[in-house]
């Protein structure tokens, strides 16, 4: 078995480790004499691997008391519209920060339902940086405030978090969770999609304060209404129980790796090995402003499209897989989320360098 160097942006790679462990446990979980994915949600010992799962994440992510986690289904994209039918209620108004494609979207959706406002854009520029923002350009009877924490397409990310004063901050992480600390008491809420750095696709993870729970607009679906879910510890129907469970594997798996500061330093090693090559190559380059860059995705061009796909069609050949970027962006993109060792980068590196010997 050959497994190859997969630069994904989702779903991507996973933790060697929790798809070992999930394939011993394949045929029998424990001594259940089952698998889990043939497990009933309602018996003792799925509720045992679920609660073991939300207290390990909590835990991990430091995540206070008078939070809610949720496991729902649906994506991320689900939220782009469970977060103003539930959230959009007070004022009906909504601030948001455009910073790509999935926080356009999450935008766009948001306006069927109310007043929803693009304080900021970075589209004058291909989303290629984080627009500056302070506390003035905010409307203090929104809401709530929109952002998108690490934009997957475009390889920004926040350093820093917008002032938005009282209003709640929400933010899309579903290509930056469990990639780094952070604080989770700045925001009103969190979610991602779990395809990216947590487990395969299927569940989606929500991180709610309470009091913002229980205010959803009257002809919510009852599916789409955080109560729902809140009142019935995500068990309302049937939860996306095996990707749980593996969600649950990888975040045994960072608690083995040191928490969430040791990820940050091992994912800044690994990012640091990329962008110095890129920003002293002759042949390629980032394209984000160094200030705003991300640690998990690193869209890069050599300025030619035809060397471009010359590029990607040799590394493909070579074992590095997924590396052509998006088509609203071109050029490759190298998605190292938690999982990608730093040898991957390494011999990536190693073969750019070759690359561009023998195509300056
Ligand atoms: C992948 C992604 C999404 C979409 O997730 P789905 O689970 O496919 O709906 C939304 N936001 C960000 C930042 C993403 O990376």
């Amino acid at each position: 078995m050959a497994r190859v160097y997969n630069f994904s942006a989702g779903p991507s790679m996973l933790p060697e480790q929790v798809l070992k462990t999930a394939a011993d446990e394949m045929m029998e979980f424990g001594t259940t004499g089952q698998s889990v994915m043939e497990m009933s949600h309602r018996s003792k010992e799925y509720q045992a691997i679920f609660d073991e799962a939300e207290a390990n994440l909590r835990e991990i992510m430091n995540i206070p008391d008078n939070y809610k986690v949720l496991f729902l289904q649906g994506g991320a994209s689900t939220q782009f519209a469970m977060i103003p039918l539930n959230l959009m209620n007070k004022n009906k108004k909504a601030d948001f920060i455009i910073t790509g494609q999935w926080a356009n979207k999450a935008y766009k959706e948001a306006a069927r339902y109310g007043e929803a406002r693009a304080v900021a854009s970075s589209a004058d520029k291909t989303y290629s940086y984080i627009p500056k923002t302070t506390a003035a350009d905010f409307d203090k009877d929104a809401d709530f405030v929109h952002i998108c924490m690490n934009n997957t397409i475009y390889g920004t990310k926040y350093n820093e978090l917008p002032d938005t004063g009282d209003v709640p901050l929400i933010a899309d992480i579903s290509s930056c969770i469990l990639s780094e600390p952070i604080d989770v008491t700045k925001f009103g809420m969190l979610y991602a999609g779990a395809q990216k750095n947590v487990a395969p696709a299927g569940v989606t993870i929500v991180i709610i304060r309470e009091d913002l729970i229980g205010n959803a607009m009257d002809f919510t679906p009852t599916m789409l209404n955080y109560t729902t879910h809140a009142d019935n510890g995500s068990m309302f129907n049937t939860p996306p129980c095996y990707t749980i469970y593996v969600a649950g594997l990888t975040f045994k798996w960072i608690k083995e790796m040191g928490g969430l500061e040791a990820m940050k330093e091992y994912n800044t090693k690994k990012a640091k090995i990329l962008y110095d090559f890129l920003d002293n190559s002759k042949l390629f380059k980032g394209t984000v402003v160094p200030e705003d860059r991300s640690l998990m995705n690193v869209p890069f061009v050599t300025g030619s499209d035809e060397l471009d796909a010359k590029f990607v069609s040799e590394s493909k050949a070579a074992g590095f897989v997924n590396l052509k970027g998006h088509r609203s962006v071109g050029g490759m993109r190298a998605s190292i989320y938690n999982a990608m060792p730093i040898e991957g980068v390494e011999k990536l590196v190693e073969f750019m360098k070759k690359f561009e010997e023998e195509n300056a």
